[in-house]
């Protein structure tokens, strides 16, 4: 591990005095580190805000930003990825030593320096960042799988609701219309009851694979509730979104799912709507669309039904969203 950590860290020295610039790059270079070079703080301060480097050896005393005021600035940008500071310093007294390592610097070493302690130094910071590379990596694993649907992988409701609204504001913002097509699996509970939950749970996991299969891959799925999917489709219109429900539909109910060699036909029925710009709210948007996918089970299921007329334009489709009973469906 060390030695891919060693190649990927670039490391930043920063010191006004040219010949411990070249000492410490010669150095650095000979053990395999990639080494870029600033005259003093202010030059390592523009490079930075081009260029992230995990690693940086900065000299105390220097010109225009010193190594002090580096580290402060560094520690309030606050940078996604971690950097670790070396501070190289004369000072040799316990309170100054203090100052540096308050200022956010992670380590110290006193001028004049032996090469052998500062390469021990240097192994330490790389050894460190690659714990915290190892970190987020643990975290960014952790808050997808918090995300997800622990049956069928898709979305979750919680990230579900998020990845909407994000979606619908993009929308919105870059002018382009957005859609959602709520899916609800036909008579599932005979599914469950002919079949067995194992076989539903087969059925819901089959199902989202398949809504995967004919959506993009910038469009989003998530469960809404137990066999109840919402796709989130990007950039398609009220006619297009028609189109990839009607795909979704067909490649649901065009072969049946199989469990334990028994084949278990299924069929959905879809609501869809679609907004563009204010034509509706993010809310309006998902009771348009459940509302229609209870049009849909009322006219005799496994068909798309897309809304036209909600809340925000109809008084009467008002009371249609507002007196939706989710149960009612299953009637
Ligand atoms: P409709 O066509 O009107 O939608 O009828 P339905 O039978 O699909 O509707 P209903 O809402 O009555 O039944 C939904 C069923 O979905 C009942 C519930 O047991 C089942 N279900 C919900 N979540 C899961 C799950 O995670 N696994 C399994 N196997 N079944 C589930
Ligand atoms: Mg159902
Ligand atoms: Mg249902």
């Amino acid at each position: 591990m060390r030695e891919d950590s060693t190649a990927t860290t670039e490391i930043l020295v920063v010191d006004d005095d040219a010949t411990t610039r070249a000492r410490l790059k010669k150095l650095l270079d000979r053990n395999g580190y990639r080494t870029e070079l600033a005259e003093d703080g202010a030059c390592a301060w523009s490079l930075l805000a081009r260029k992230h480097f995990s690693l940086i050896l900065t000299d105390w005393a220097m010109p225009n930003v010193d190594g002090l005021t580096l580290c402060r600035r560094i520690r309030d940008a606050d940078y996604p990825d971690y950097t670790y500071i070396i501070l190289l310093t004369g000072h040799t007294d316990k309170s100054e030593v203090e100052r540096g390592l308050d200022a956010g610097a992670d380590d110290y070493i006193t001028k004049p320096f032996d090469s052998g302690e500062l390469l021990a130094r240097v192994r330490v910071g790389v050894r460190i960042l690659a714990l915290q590379r190892q970190m987020s990596e643990q975290k960014r694993k952790l808050e997808e799988l918090a995300s997800l649907d622990g049956l069928t992988g898709v979305l979750n409701r919680r990230a579900l609701e998020t990845r909407l609204n994000e979606a619908y504001s993009l929308a919105r913002r870059r002018n382009y219309p957005i859609s959602v097509a709520m899916l609800d699996l036909d008579r599932f509970k005979f599914v469950n009851d002919t079949y067995g939950h194992q076989a539903g749970d087969v059925v819901l996991q089959e199902t989202a694979r398949r809504i995967k299969d004919v959506t993009r891959d910038y469009d989003s799925i998530g469960r809404f509730g137990g066999e109840e999917f919402l796709v989130i489709l990007v950039d398609a219109s009220q006619e297009a979104a028609r189109a990839i429900a009607e795909r979704i539909r067909r490649r649901i109910s065009d072969e049946p799912m199989c469990f334990e060699g028994r084949r278990i036909p299924v069929t959905t029925s879809i609501g869809v709507a679609a907004s563009h710009g204010h034509q509706r709210s993010v809310h309006n948007l998902v009771a348009l669309a459940d509302a229609s996918l209870y049009d849909a089970k009322r006219a005799g299921r496994n068909r798309v039904i897309v809304g036209s007329v909600d809340a925000s334009d109809d008084p009467e489709a008002q009371s249609t969203v507002k007196t939706l009973d989710r149960t009612a469906r299953a009637g």
